[in-house]
């Protein structure tokens, strides 16, 4: 068989290690062609000596020389925006894996696209910022794919896999709920950045651990699996599963439900991901064991304690820039509660000032987007 072919972009965070131990397991499926990373110098050389890519780049042209450093001869490393774009479209890549934290995923997921690979796509600002400009790249770059690595949308991907989308009600994204999830507006009000980072079910890093407190995650995720399925807002709801087994589920027209569970391990959806349509047994993915008895709760969320629900149908019914907007305003906003410059229920009220300020422009291209990010950060800034 073939190997195919696949570059990590954001290789040190919690998905690129993920998606180096699933790697490992399957030495002879996959050839790692590149990794990408910013900061941490350490876990992208532990990774570049293990896989031996092509080439190794960080994104910070001050941590070359430490990368070069850790290096043998003979491994490669670069810096820069322009080798990241070579390494994406390069004949002998296959696929993408993008888990980048941020923005800087935009480009070289349109551009690993417009070449015809395949896009096993965990970033959520992609779809969330640019979800209109990825959708016509797809219908326009033939090839190129997109499949999910978020665990909702890698467990909707599964479930509507094949299924005529006619025969569709309703796609259920779960959520945990977070540390929150039983706690009066007031108690969250007061919440410190300890009880925001105590997330109950999926260890994760601390940005979207404290969206999952907040259920922007989740308003960020229903962004995505709208611009990704093509399902209007009506047709995406959320439901509170708090022991994270069941990663979404779907509704047909028949009243039936489909749904996807495995244990809270993202090696799931990124294993998926990389070996679809095939499925493997190489992972050593965690078993779920029912001799104690499971319990599966679920039910609707609050939004009147969790307002980021009603953000996200807002920001899909406008569409445009208004996405990026939100996103952008949730971004400042957690920085200004981690910093401790405000309490936590702040970060909903300036996310709705921030979208409320902004004029709605349509998604005619990267700058516009950008643009509209700036704009929205600088805003947000300024509030107390
Ligand atoms: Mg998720």
């Amino acid at each position: 068989m073939k190997q195919t072919g696949v570059v990590i972009l954001g290789a040190t965070g919690s998905i690129g290690r993920n998606t180096a131990r699933v790697l490992e397991c399957h030495p002879d499926r996959f050839r790692v062609v590149g990794l990408v990373a910013r900061c941490n110098t350490e876990e992208l050389a532990r990774q570049a000596m293990l896989f031996r890519p092509r080439l190794t780049v960080t994104t910070d042209p001050e941590r070359l020389p430490e990368l070069r450093a850790a290096l043998p001869p003979g491994l490669e490393t670069a810096t820069g925006a322009e080798s990241v774009l070579e390494l994406v479209t390069a004949p002998e890549t296959d696929m993408v894996l993008c888990a980048i934290v941020g923005t800087g995923g935009l480009a070289p997921v349109l551009a690993a696209l417009r070449a015809g690979k395949r896009v096993a796509l965990a970033s959520k600002e992609v779809l969330v910022m640019a979800g209109e400009i990825v959708q016509r790249e797809l219908d326009t770059s033939p090839g190129g794919s997109l499949i999910p690595v978020d665990s909702e949308h890698s467990a909707l991907f599964q479930c509507l896999a094949g299924r005529n989308p006619d025969e569709l009600r309703t796609l259920w994204l779960t959520a945990s709920g977070g540390p929150f999830r039983d706690w009066s507006s007031e108690q969250i009000a007061a919440a410190t950045l300890e009880d925001a980072l105590a997330h109950p079910t999926w260890a994760m890093g601390p940005k979207v651990t404290i969206d999952s407190a907040s259920l922007m995650n989740k308003a960020l995720e229903l962004v995505e699996a709208h611009y990704l399925f093509r399902v209007p807002p009506e047709r995406l709801k959320v439901l509170i599963h708090p022991q994270s087994l069941v990663h979404s589920m779907i509704e047909l027209n028949d009243g039936s439900f489909i749904a996807q569970m495995s244990k809270p391990d993202m090696r799931f959806a990124i294993q998926y991901a990389l070996t679809y349509p095939e499925r493997s047994a190489a992972g050593k993915l965690p078993e779920l064991d029912f001799s104690a008895g499971l319990d599966f709760d679920f039910r609707l969320p609050d939004r009147r304690k969790f307002p980021s629900l009603d953000f996200a149908d807002e920001a899909m019914r406008r569409g445009g820039t208004l996405p990026a907007v939100m996103n952008a305003a949730n971004e400042v906003a957690v920085e200004k509660f981690r910093r401790g410059e405000i309490g936590f229920s702040r970060i909903w009220s300036i996310i709705e000032q921030t979208m409320a300020a902004h004029e709605v422009e349509p998604q005619r291209d990267l700058e516009t987007i950008h643009a509209a990010d700036r704009e929205a950060r600088v805003f947000a800034r300024e509030l107390r």
